[in-house]
């Protein structure tokens, strides 16, 4: 077969763009070349997020895009992968630019089912037909085809996410996971760490695990049950693995200490900790199945701060929850303000198909007002951000480098020998600053003289 060419694209979330790079890798392996035009490609693949509507709608916009280029090149295939698949299955395949549907579950099938569609110009689906009830032939096959594909992720140079855990559990009333990514399961720390191992030995020197809600992670293996601070010991024995980082984390008193601990005394595991809260109303994290108070949670910041000095903590809010009033929101406010994180995602409520909150609850909070929440929150976290960031006014960070920054925020014309990158600290701060693009994938240590409530800015030292 003559040489094909694929373009992906990816829609989602950090899981999304994991499941990405091993599908890029099959396909890499199975004989196919990347584009980044496509103009030029055989195939199209999208890999999609169902978390909220908008980002289905992105991809339902992305697919009418791709339909005129089709009405020229009727050939082409067009491949929908990840979450959306999962959940729309055969609905999708009727969008009459769609030839391949294919779920997470099915990804060790994307080469075959790829190869067929451009020898055959059929249209198939390949999804879990019951997404709550694994199916063990399936996980092992998915096992082998990540151990095989998890290597060489190459989007950010010396950086890889390595999952830990498939699927959710916790059901919260917003959130469509547990209906598009299945049961939990834990991935054996054996194939973790042997990934991680491999990992090192291509160049990797930081590794984020991942996982719906990673501080669950918890495997039995004979008398041991392994539990994520074990993990993160067994990966922080690995020789070129500098840095580790784990996202994310769902309030929970279950090893919480042993994470902590894990934090403090293991020196490569960074001290960064993304663990949402999504609201600050007892009434609205009742009514969003979360099992938590905010005052049991700040408790639970306050005590990640005690047992690791300078931690930095994110979260995520979710604004316009169904029956959200304003002293709900208010104290939401109050929350964040009392929080103080490093920086935190601000979400406007979208009610999503199948979750408990789209089937008892109306959506009644206007788009207006879950804008302007979203705007005040973004504003308070803002004003915090910036407090945060002048406190490393003068200071030294270490970071590590990702690359040539996208944007241009000062000094963009120093020329090709210094360009502008962006870095990151342990503590995830966006570092950018001055220098060699050989500098990518690389430690550098920087001074910070300017600071914005999101990006530092620094001199290489
Ligand atoms: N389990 C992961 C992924 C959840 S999606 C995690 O906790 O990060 C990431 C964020 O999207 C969630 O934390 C939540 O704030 C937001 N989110 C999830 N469902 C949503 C919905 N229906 N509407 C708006 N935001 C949502």
């Amino acid at each position: 077969m003559d040489a094909r060419t694929v373009h992906i694209k990816s829609f989602g979330c950090q899981m999304n763009k994991l499941d990405t790079a091993l599908v890029r890798c099959a396909l890499l392996d199975a004989g196919f070349t990347l584009t980044e035009s496509i103009d030029d490609a055989d195939v199209v693949l999208l890999n999609t997020c169902s978390v909220r509507q908008h980002a289905e709608q992105r991809v339902l916009s992305h697919l009418g895009n791709l339909s005129h280029i089709k009405e020229t090149r009727p050939d082409m295939v067009v491949c929908v992968i990840g979450c959306m698949a999962q959940r729309l299955g055969d609905k999708l395949l009727e969008h009459k630019v769609v030839n391949i549907v294919c779920g997470p579950a099915q990804m060790p099938q994307i080469a075959t089912l790829v190869t067929e569609a451009l020898r055959e110009r059929k249209k198939t689906v390949a999804v879990t037909a019951k997404i709550r009830q694994p199916v063990e032939e399936q996980l092992q096959t998915f096992e082998e085809f990540e151990s095989a594909y998890g290597l060489e992720d190459r989007q950010i140079p010396g950086q890889a996410f390595v999952r830990a855990m498939h699927g959710c559990n916790k059901f919260c009333s917003f959130c469509i996971v547990p209906y598009v990514r299945g049961p939990e399961v834990c991935r054996p720390p054996k194939a973790i760490i042997g990934q991680i191992r491999k990992l090192a030995d291509n160049g990797v020197k930081q590794v984020t695990l991942l996982g719906q809600r990673v501080n669950a992670y918890k495997y039995k293996s004979g008398e041991k049950t392994y539990c994520l601070a074990d993990l993160l010991s067994m990966a922080s024995d690995i020789e070129g693995i500098e840095w580790l980082k784990f996202v994310t984390n769902y309030p929970d008193e279950e090893f919480f200490d042993e994470i902590l601990l894990a934090m403090s005394n293991l020196p490569k595991v960074c001290n960064y900790l993304h663990i949402p809260a999504q609201s600050g109303s007892d009434k609205i994290l009742r009514a969003m199945n979360r099992h938590y108070s905010a005052a049991w949670y700040l408790g639970l910041l306050n005590r990640a701060r005690d047992a690791v000095p300078g931690i930095a903590i994110a979260g995520d809010f979710i604004v316009g929850f169904p029956g959200e009033t304003e002293e709900d929101f208010a104290a939401t406010v109050e929350l964040l303000k009392k929080a103080r994180y490093r920086n935190c995602f601000i979400f406007k409520y979208s009610p999503r198909p199948e979750t408990t909150a789209d089937r008892r609850l109306e959506d009644n909070i206007p788009a207006e007002i879950k804008q302007r929440r979203n705007i005040e929150l973004l504003a308070v976290q803002g004003k915090i951000s910036d407090e945060l960031s002048k406190e490393f006014l003068g200071k030294e960070a270490k970071v590590l480098v990702e690359g040539p920054s996208k944007k241009s925020h000062r000094n963009s014309g120093d020329g090709a020998a210094e360009p502008q990158l962006v870095s990151r600290t342990a503590e995830d701060w966006i570092v950018v600053f001055n220098g060699p693009q050989s500098l990518a994938g690389d430690f550098a240590k920087v001074n910070i003289i300017r600071t914005s409530p999101l990006t530092l800015f620094g001199e290489i030292v």
